[in-house]
């Protein structure tokens, strides 16, 4: 392809861009010109599926999904590529240490060899002149050995520091991947990789873990009443309520849309529950006022599920029984904990109906 048809190929994808954006009321926030990019190009085809399902169904691409699909579609491909990157210039950086070796390993050898034949010749000298000039040579040789000792460490120190920085690149990359980009918390494959080690530990040592999910109340009348972004700023403060609520080992994680997941290592049942309520009262603490207006929309709450790991249990089967903890706490009025312990107590639904 010529640079002139690249060139009005980009464009007609740009124009694309922003025809869907206006189309669609999307602000042409640099993510969202991107999604729509690729989309118009059709580079993607999972997003591009994704996209068309959605906008059968809705008719337009509501800004939760775009958010959602750039997380799940571009954002990956972005750090695989992010990935391979730095593993090129790895690979690029071992080369060029293999290199510098091997012309230091030369130089050593013809080091040598110009010792063996200044020694043979020391060995047949007939004066102090002849002597001399042998001495001076093996000065000579060495000096030049020296000098390129020098510059091989500079050179060595130079490619350390590089490896460092790629290395502090590829644990920028790694943390990315586990985070969650609104909260800040650990992701769902990160809470999943977190709750799968939790369980190995604990059942080693036997030791307890347990585990909260917390749940948003009302947060569906919340969106429609004051919109998906000052919901998504609401989901920034939960976030920073839980972090706020546990302590360094715990594992805060957003478990998916307006759902978090707390794993507490080394914690009881009825320590877990105090912990929920800390949670709970932190995020119920916070009153939300509005950036743009300083209108006060009042308060947000929480339901929050506990329960711990039993000998039998599996990463699964402890969230649903934290779940059915949770759900529990929704059936009898919300912004409460309920522990997996006070199920059993509760009445059955055909005995209040
Ligand atoms: P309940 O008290 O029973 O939990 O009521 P609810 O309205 O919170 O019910 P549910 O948990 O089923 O509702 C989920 C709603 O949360 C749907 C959607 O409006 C909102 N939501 C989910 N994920 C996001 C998100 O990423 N951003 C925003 N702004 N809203 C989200
Ligand atoms: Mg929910
Ligand atoms: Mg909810």
């Amino acid at each position: 392809m010529t640079r002139t048809d690249e060139f009005d190929r980009s464009i007609t994808y740009g124009e694309a861009a922003l025809t869907y954006l206006k189309g669609n009321r999307t602000p042409a926030y640099p993510r969202n010109y991107e999604l729509w990019y690729i989309y118009a190009a059709g580079f993607n085809r999972e997003l591009n599926k994704a996209v068309n399902d959605a906008l059968k169904r809705l008719g337009h691409l509501p800004e939760d999904l775009t958010e959602r699909f750039y997380d799940e579609f571009l954002s990956p491909v972005r750090l695989s590529d992010r990935v391979g990157e730095v593993s090129a210039r790895v690979s690029k950086e071992l080369d060029e240490i293999v290199e510098m070796l091997e012309a230091s390993s030369e130089t050593c050898h013809q080091y040598g060899q110009s010792l063996r034949t200044a020694a043979s010749g020391l060995g047949s000298t007939e004066n102090k002149q002849q002597t001399r000039s042998i001495i001076e040579k093996i000065l000579r040789a060495t000096t030049e050995m020296e000098a390129r000792n020098t510059s091989l460490e500079s050179q060595l120190k130079d490619s350390k520091g590089q490896i460092t920085d790629l290395q502090e690149s590829l644990e920028a990359i790694r943390y990315e991947s586990l985070t969650d980009q609104l909260t800040g918390l650990a992701n769902r494959k990160h809470f999943d990789q977190s709750l799968e080690r939790a369980v190995d530990i604990a059942m080693r040592r036997g030791e307890p873990v347990s585990l909260a999910m917390c749940d948003i109340d009302h947060f569906k009348q919340f969106n429609d009443t004051f919109g998906h972004q000052t919901g998504d700023q609401v989901l920034r403060l939960v976030g920073a309520a839980i972090r706020s609520a546990v302590k360094g080992r715990d594992i805060a994680s957003r478990y998916g849309g307006e759902e978090f997941a707390v794993i507490l290592p080394s914690t009881a049942l009825d320590a877990a529950v105090y912990v929920g309520e800390d949670i709970r009262t932190a995020v119920m603490a916070k009153e939300l006022i509005k950036r743009s207006t300083g209108e006060s929309l009042g308060r947000i709450t929480m339901s929050v599920g506990i329960a711990t790991l039993r000998h039998n249990d599996t990463r699964d089967s402890l969230v649903e029984r934290a779940d059915m903890a949770l759900y529990a706490s929704k059936r009898n009025g919300r912004n409460r904990v309920t522990s997996e312990s006070d199920l059993s107590d509760e009445p059955h639904k055909s005995a209040v109906a």
